[in-house]
């Protein structure tokens, strides 16, 4: 590659013809567009076919556009005022059809000649069965003239500045084909390896570019777009895969060499059941990450209620195997007690030490905690974000476990990293699926483990969407399942911007519930925010023991509790949830071997999107489905946690429409990778230039 050629590419908009520096300074403005290569990458949103010219007396209704060739035979201004327009009669040798203008009268009127010869373009319609073209495109031409274009025509999007400055749609077409005429194939190297192109029959880069612009066909226009989206793909792959490469290169991990004793007596007789076949394939994911000597930095997915638990315990039992501790932390105190409880009773017949420690343990025991975790007595800590403040300090922390839920940061994450010379593993779970597309483009640079696979003998849960006028059947339908001994949540929502209005709403839900549940039949918890943690704790703990049939409650209970004897979830103004959190709050029921029902309530009029995610709900239980729906619905920017990656940032590709290319892409990236994972070979120069260039072309003019 020479340097000129990349140097061309480098030039500012302002030196291409027919810019200057007012058309450049608007170019950056409204579009970004600050160099040649820029413009190269401004890529038109549609072709229009102006290869053909049509006789008239063939033009037909279902064609959207069309192109005409002929003779202006009369022009006239008719009509007053709004009705005021210019109508042209036109012909050619077959026939005869009107063009109409509204605006631009005058103009229009000097410019088109009777007896002269033009060139039509434009949006096709039929009056009373005749065709005719409003504000159609109109251009002179000498009649001998060869008129048909031997490329599809591109129309990019511009703005009203852009047009008052002469810059629309056709203009910049003229921008970017002068462009081209600048650039010869060097100026667009290819960077991938001949034999990428041969397998995958990818276009060149320098053809796909002229190709996505100005396309000979159709099949050429989807032949360059594939090859530039897969181009995009490739190069977000290669990138996050040399930086995982390096993470493991160059982080230094504890290492867990061997399993013993605690592992294996509790894998052999303290296992209330048989793994899943996901979670074996998981533990053993973890296992062999530990060994390698080097940090791991997990991503676990796993629907609600697949499991993760014990697959963590798992992982936290081989740290202690291995002379290290272990701490699991999540995000809220209920959870935390619930994983405490069930730690402590799975592990109630051997001697390991566990702690629970959280912002409402009392100052004598925690110190008592503290002194035992630096001494190195204490084992296992389960606890809330108390865990990562200063003054706890581990003797040998060898593993974290982030129970996340979406509910911690990075940032926090990193902060417990720091606590050792050699960091800890780290393990993440989220219950939040992620569609798979999204994790590889996200968290490309986490290795990645996945639950797929429910534990055996779960029901389904029956999910409806009933309207206000339905609840009183609602309540009945409730009533009847409390009789037959099983117990229910009614959730609320509480969104913290309007937690007043919510918290009033949900006092009164709070009172109606009462009033058609009266004590001392019925006995109801109630659960929210605003209360002090001990009674929350109390309310919570009075309904997992079965004191209570009925739980109000906000979306406090979303995390992770367990009640196994909950059969039914009423979701109250269900319409103000998001897919994943709904989902979130059907996975609290359906735990026990009764049949579970999810009802979600809403008003009888709601938008479009909520009533789509109402219809999800019920028509799907699969926490991946929901999570890949929830991406077509919001896209990637709105998927909690993702908003700040630039890896999403694709101009022309989707995570979701083009996911099978984005496999692709990750294959090859991984087995050009493994062959060669510093890109020495003579073959992968190319791409290495690119990459390089790519990071350290400081772009000037950009700066200002
Ligand atoms: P989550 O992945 O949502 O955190 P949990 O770890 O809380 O799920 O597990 C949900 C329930 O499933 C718990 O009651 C747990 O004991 C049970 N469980 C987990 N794994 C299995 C299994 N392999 N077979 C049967 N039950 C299981
Ligand atoms: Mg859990």
């Amino acid at each position: 590659m020479s340097l000129t050629s990349v140097q061309k590419l480098q030039q500012p908009i302002e030196f291409l013809k027919g810019v200057g520096p007012l058309r450049a300074d608007l170019l950056k403005k409204e579009l970004g567009i600050f160099t040649y290569e820029d413009l190269l990458n401004y890529f038109p949103f549609r072709h229009i076919d102006r290869t053909r010219v049509s006789p008239i007396s063939e033009l037909k209704q279902e064609e959207d556009f069309a192109q005409v060739a002929g003779v202006v035979l009369q022009a006239e201004v008719i009509g007053q005022r709004a009705s005021k327009r210019l109508v042209v009669q036109f012909k050619d040798k077959t026939g005869i059809m009107e063009l109409t203008w509204f605006k631009g009268i005058n103009w229009i009127q000097k410019s088109v000649q009777p007896g002269q010869s033009y060139l039509v373009f434009g949006r096709l319609s039929f009056f009373n069965g005749r065709p005719q073209f409003v504000h159609p495109e109109i251009e002179r031409v000498e009649a001998s003239q060869s008129l048909e274009k031997n490329y599809l025509e591109p129309v990019y999007s511009t703005t009203e500045k852009l047009k008052a400055r002469g810059l629309g749609g056709r203009q910049l077409a003229k921008l970017s084909f002068s462009l081209f005429s600048q650039l010869t194939p060097h100026s667009i190297p290819e960077i991938f390896p001949e034999n990428l192109l041969q397998t995958l029959q990818l276009m060149g880069r320098f053809d796909a570019y002229q190709q996505i612009h100005f396309p000979q066909t159709a099949t050429q226009a989807t032949m360059a777009i594939k090859r530039l989206k897969f181009e995009e793909l490739f190069i977000a792959q290669v990138r996050m895969q040399l930086v995982r490469a390096k993470r493991h290169h160059q982080s230094a991990g504890v290492i867990f060499e061997k399993v013993g004793d605690y592992f294996n007596q509790f894998y052999s007789s303290c296992l209330p059941f048989e793994l899943t076949g996901a979670q074996k394939r998981v533990v053993k994911e973890i296992r062999t990450d530990t060994a390698k000597g080097r940090q791991m930095n997990r991503l676990l997915q796993g629907d609600v209620g697949s499991g993760k638990t014990i697959v963590a315990l798992l992982a936290m039992l081989l740290a202690v195997d291995n002379g290290f501790q272990a701490c699991l932390m999540a995000p809220t105190e209920i959870l935390v007690q619930q994983h405490y409880a069930s730690i402590r009773s799975l592990l109630a017949t051997m001697d390991i030490t566990v702690a629970v420690l959280t912002g409402s343990t009392k100052t004598a025991e925690r110190k008592k905690i503290l002194a035992a975790l630096e001494e190195g007595s204490l084992s296992l800590l389960v606890g809330t974000h108390a865990l990562i403040e200063e003054t706890v300090q581990f003797k040998k922390l060898g593993l974290v476990v982030i129970d996340e839920q979406h509910r911690f940061g990075v940032a926090q994450r990193a902060r417990l990293w720091e606590k050792a010379t050699v960091p800890p593993h780290i393990l993440v779970m989220t219950a939040t699926p992620i569609p798979r597309t999204l994790a590889m483009t996200a968290y490309g640079e986490l290795d990645y483990s996945v639950i797929d696979e429910l534990p055996p003998g779960r029901k389904p849960i029956q999910t409806v969407h009933r309207y206000e006028k339905d609840r009183s059947r609602v309540m009945e339908f409730i009533r009847s399942e409390v009789a037959k001994g099983r117990q229910v949540y009614i959730i609320y929502p509480l969104i913290e911007e309007s937690a007043k209005l919510d918290y009033e709403n949900l006092m009164k839900g709070y009172e109606e519930v009462k009033a058609f549940f009266p004590e001392p039949n019925y006995w109801i918890s109630m659960v929210h925010g605003r209360q002090p943690a001990v009674q929350k704790e109390t309310n919570m703990q009075r309904f997992v023991s079965g004191d209570t049939q009925i739980m109000v409650a906000t979306t406090v209970i979303e995390v992770g509790v367990n009640v196994p004897n909950a059969s039914v979830m009423l979701i109250e103004s269900a319409e103000k949830f998001g897919l994943s959190q709904l989902h979130q709050l059907r996975g609290r029921v359906g735990r026990g071997a009764e049949k579970s029902y999810c009802v979600l309530l809403t008003p009888p009029t709601i938008g479009k999107e909520a009533r789509e995610r109402m219809k999800i709900m019920t028509q799907t239980s699969s926490g991946f489905e929901i999570a890949e729906k929830d991406l077509l619905l919001r896209g990637p920017g709105e998927i909690e946690g993702t908003r700040q990656s630039g890896a999403l940032n694709f101009r022309l590709a989707d995570i979701m429409q083009d996911r099978s290319l984005l496999e692709t892409a990750s294959q090859q990236v991984t087995q050009l990778l493994d062959k060669d994972p510093t890109l020495v070979s003579p073959e992968n120069q190319p791409l290495r230039l690119y990459l390089q260039q790519q990071k350290t072309n400081v772009n000037w003019s950009k700066i200002s």
